[in-house]
């Protein structure tokens, strides 16, 4: 199952019927039981609807808007990092 990241990265493969099935099937399953999800793919229709009357420089910033609202509603999922963040390592500094 796809987590809302996926989802939301995959909106533009979607709406553009680019996206393979496989992902098209998860993607379908997610928003049906995701509402903020389903949010987002239905603004991010709108927008996509919109923006073939724009340039297509309009419909990035229009994008961008939009990702950036959706992915601000994601939870932080915790990655499983590789690496610790480095803190106060002794260096050399002027
Ligand atoms: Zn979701």
């Amino acid at each position: 199952m796809m987590s809302c990241k996926e989802v939301l990265q995959q909106l533009s493969n979607i709406v553009d019927k680019e996206a393979p099935m496989m992902t098209r099937l998860s993607f379908y399953l997610h928003i049906s039981m995701c509402r903020n999800c389903r949010k987002y793919f239905e603004q991010f229709k709108q927008v996509k609807e919109t923006a073939e009357l724009l340039e297509e420089e309009d419909f990035s910033e229009a994008f961008f808007d939009v990702m950036e609202r959706a992915l601000a509603q994601v939870p932080e999922r915790k990655e499983t990092s590789s690496h610790e963040e480095l803190e106060g390592l002794p260096g050399t500094s002027d």
